[in-house]
């Protein structure tokens, strides 16, 4: 069983001698305990970093055979970085691990994700059974993003990030998503096969500073919701029938009070109306446009990533 851990890595000069001797170790007692073969590998992504990451990930190979790297010609966020790692390694392995370079996420819950997979499982999702160690706006702001992906009828995984294992089969299937949004958390359960979850225990960072500021969060989030759900246009429409109805309703009551010659006053009113409706009309514009914005670069079918070097 070939085993290849992904490691996306953006500007992670700090973490990424302390990750690689641990993900070492990790490989090297899987290895001697008979659960992955020896040809079992660490990739890591270097996601157009500005720092001395690519130049760490250089020294690794050098230095040990199992250590590989990717290095992006730029800086294409996570998701593509990822998505990168694993269309790279689908076709040499057995199963593909995704984890973060800062290893919040225990790596111990590796062996139970190959146990599922020895079990039949081509995709077992890594789960956060508590994120104490996340600061409380972190926690309540993923928290609030799950809830409203679900409200909105896209299927996610409960506090799963991206920490999961995909057989080879399953790769095979995502590598069929052509789509250039890319929202893994999103696409990943849409595939099917036999799933499973691993429950863990969320970590603090190594080392260095979160690579997600709440810029990045907000727009990862709107990616996922605009990505996989149309029911914001839905909403828009409702309530613009609702305004227009509301609208209907004022519209006889002003003509009765004009009948009864009662119609000097009212200006406020009727600005308040028309600043509403036109305030909503805004609203709409924004939402659909960006639907249209989304429906112009799939056209555009750009390459999401483009591999500068491949070293291994
Ligand atoms: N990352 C990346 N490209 C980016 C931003 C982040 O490849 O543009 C990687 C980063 O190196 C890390 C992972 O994505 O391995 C998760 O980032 P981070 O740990 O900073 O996010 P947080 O845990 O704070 O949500
Ligand atoms: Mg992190």
């Amino acid at each position: 069983m070939k085993l290849f851990l992904v490691v996306p890595c953006y500007n992670e000069q700090e973490v990424l001698p302390d990750t690689a001797h641990k993900l070492r170790d990790k490989m090297s007692s899987l290895i001697s305990g008979g659960k992955i073969s020896p040809e079992s590998s660490v990739v890591f992504v270097d996601d157009g970093s500005a720092d001395k990451t690519w130049e760490i990930i250089r020294a690794l190979h050098e230095h040990d055979g199992m250590f590989r790297g990717i290095k992006l010609a730029h800086n294409k966020g996570h998701q593509n970085a990822l998505l990168c790692g694993l269309m790279t390694v689908k076709d040499e392995c057995d199963a593909a691990i995704s984890l973060d370079a800062d290893l919040q996420d225990d790596i111990n819950a590796i062996d139970e994700m190959l146990e599922k997979f020895s079990q039949g499982c081509d995709i077992v999702y890594g789960v956060r059974s508590s994120r104490k160690k996340d600061s409380a706006f972190k926690r309540g702001t993923a928290q609030a993003f799950y809830k409203i992906m679900s409200a909105l009828g896209v299927e996610t995984v409960y506090n799963h990030a991206d920490y999961r294992l995909m057989s080879k089969r399953a790769l095979n299937a995502l590598s069929q998503y052509k789509e250039v949004n890319i929202f893994l958390r999103g696409i990943v359960p849409q595939i099917g096969y036999k799933t499973d979850v691993v429950y863990y225990e969320r970590g603090e960072r190594l080392a260095g500073e979160s690579k997600y500021p709440l810029k990045k969060m907000i727009s990862f989030a709107f990616e996922g919701i605009t990505s996989f759900s149309v029911k914001p246009i839905r909403m828009v429409t409702v309530i613009g029938i609702g305004i227009f109805i509301c609208s209907l309703i004022y519209l006889l009551y002003s003509l009765i009070r004009y009948f009864l010659g009662e119609t000097v006053r009212g200006w406020t009113s009727i600005i308040f109306a028309i600043l509403a409706v036109g305030g909503l009309q805004m609203l709409s514009i924004g939402i659909i446009g960006e639907y249209i914005g989304k429906i112009y670069f799939e056209t555009k079918e750009r390459p999401k990533y483009i591999v500068e070097e491949y070293i291994k």
